[in-house]
């Protein structure tokens, strides 16, 4: 008997070994292009995936710094989950080439655009790259709005359950839960924000229209002149005219935008500038993911709305 655990152990340490090791690489391994779509990946996929972002937080996601660590993890990886509508049409397609991964190839279940089903705002009647506009599809900035994020759990969900059968429920599940978590969680972003319903905001960047008519407010004022284009002399002195006339006296700016240009606008008007970000991690505070970034945007802007009568 002795003598047969002696033969036994050393192949059951072996056998624990490998399927510690086939766990290990069972989790299926997700490449996200932005923070936001990390948190949703991150809650619809558990721990049934990994997953790895290829921008930080506080970058610019139409102009993110492509390094070729990116194509390295993009070739190692079983799918890639991008926001579209062109969002990251300058850097992403590039690198998807360059990887050389037949499962992430666009329109195999491994490459997930999240942007469908969603009814995109300012889809031009026809595209016109020519002038820098980056929005030239349509505004590709809807996650931020919590209506949005729904689908986005939900596209994610889908593509995965197809990519990974046995672990379809739990993504199912995972996005319901999800969707619960975001509805009880939007009631209470709406109250905060229902005393400032119909007011004017100035943004740096125009990309806050799904969250401006989700929470009723006005931001149409930008100090780019288009989407991608740097602000201008007599494009900020017009803005700082219709900021007057709108009693606009809030200009939002997120981490990669240059808030100088916003301070000098502020100083003009007597407007407040106000940091944001669209991307957990983009700024203090956000870090615990989706709920706490909006969390935060939504406290901030109440409490900076309130100070500006
Ligand atoms: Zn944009």
């Amino acid at each position: 008997m002795k003598h047969i655990f002696k033969i036994l152990r050393p192949q059951l340490l072996f056998l624990a070994l490998l399927t510690l090791a086939a766990n290990a690489s069972a989790k299926l391994n997700v490449v996200v292009t932005t923070a936001d779509l990390a948190s949703i990946a991150a809650e619809v996929g558990g721990d049934a995936i990994a997953v790895t972002t290829l921008a930080k937080p506080t970058e610019d996601p139409h102009f993110v710094d492509a390094r070729p660590s990116f194509i390295v993890k993009l070739n190692h990886a079983d799918v890639v989950i991008e926001g579209g509508a062109e969002l990251e049409i300058g850097w992403l397609p590039a690198l998807l080439d360059q990887s050389r991964n037949d499962k992430l190839v666009t329109g195999a279940p491994g490459h997930v655009n999240c942007s469908q089903g969603v009814p995109l705002l300012d889809v031009p009647a026809t595209l016109d790259r020519a002038r820098g506009d980056v929005h030239a599809a349509g505004n590709p900035h809807y996650i931020i709005a919590p209506s949005n994020a729904k689908i986005v759990a939900q596209n994610i969900a889908a593509s995965l359950a197809i990519v990974d059968p046995p672990h379809a429920a739990l993504y199912t599940a995972n996005a319901e839960k999800f969707r619960a978590a975001l509805d009880a969680k939007l009631i209470e972003w709406q109250k905060t924000l229902a005393p400032f319903k119909g007011r004017s905001l100035v943004a740096y960047h125009d990309s806050w229209p799904y969250f401006a008519r989700e929470f009723g407010l006005t931001i149409d004022l930008f100090l780019e002149p288009k989407p991608g284009i740097p602000p201008t002399p007599a494009h900020l002195a017009e803005v700082i005219m219709k900021m007057k006339t709108e009693n606009a006296s809030v200009i939002i700016v997120d981490p990669y935008l240059n808030r100088r240009t916003a301070e000098t606008v502020a100083r003009t008007t007597g407007a407040t500038v106000l940091d944001v970000t669209q991307f957990p991690g983009g700024l203090k505070g956000t870090e615990g993911g989706y709920l706490a970034l909006l969390d935060h945007l939504v406290n901030s802007l109440a409490t900076a709305l309130a100070e500006k009568k």
